[in-house]
């Protein structure tokens, strides 16, 4: 199924608005615009579930009909599991302080590491954007806005429990965001270097070139730290 660069922003509203804002098959809120295999028009898949399609475990006719009713609109789905809120999330990240209406936490060397947004929808997903260093130090968007960006496998997308994991196929790079209410995010582990300057974040700490922090992101601010 190809990927579709080129759709509007408003095509892109009305196919998320189609799916119900998540993958048509298992619901994650991180997803690529597809083309339909009948070419009636596009829908959104996570990496796991496009992955099934490239290696032919899930056919055209599966898709066609997911498509036709997605998951999240299904009786049994549980939303809250996933993060489907229409406030900014309250975030669990390097300290005891919950932070709350601090959409950047984090930027590194100038780069947003994460960033979080309300949908722009009531019945959308927040949205999460994640941009890590490549194997060479180098910025890469791996999340834009829930969709998946990468087209060339260097990192993999993973839904465990209740955790989305992203990892660099080369180096150390990843981000584990882990979704403990529909509006509370804790960024279970982030690793990753950027032009040489290295971050790796918990729930309860955050180092940065090596020198450890607790409690050092601010709240209620556009970017809660600056390094
Ligand atoms: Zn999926």
């Amino acid at each position: 199924m190809p990927s579709l660069p080129d759709l509007t922003a408003e095509q892109r509203a009305d196919i998320r608005q189609a799916c119900g804002f998540a993958c048509v098959r298992c619901g994650v809120t991180i997803y690529r615009y597809l083309a339909l295999p009948d070419h009636s028009g596009a829908t959104l898949l996570c990496p796991t579930c496009h992955g099934l399609v490239e290696e032919g475990r899930l056919t055209a006719t599966q898709v066609q009909s997911f498509h036709a009713n997605p998951v999240v609109r299904q009786r049994h789905f549980a939303r809250d599991r996933l993060p489907f809120s229409a406030d900014l999330p309250q975030l669990i990240v390097g300290g005891a302080r919950v932070l709350r209406d601090t959409p950047i936490p984090i930027t590194l060397d100038g780069e947003p590491i994460l960033v979080f947004a309300p949908p722009r929808r009531t019945n959308g997903a927040t949205r999460i954007s994640v941009r890590l260093g490549n194997s060479e130090g180098e910025p890469v968007q791996v999340i834009d806005g829930n969709e998946w960006m990468p087209t060339n496998g260097s990192w993999h997308f993973l839904l465990r429990g209740d955790r989305y994991s992203m990892m660099a196929a080369r180096g150390d790079g990843l981000a584990v965001l882990r979704i403990v209410a529909r509006n509370k995010i804790a960024v279970e582990h982030l690793r990753t270097t950027i032009r040489g300057r290295r971050l790796e974040v918990t729930p309860d700490w955050l180092e940065i070139d090596g020198k450890r922090h607790v409690d050092r992101i601010g709240s209620g601010t556009l970017i809660g730290l600056e390094m």
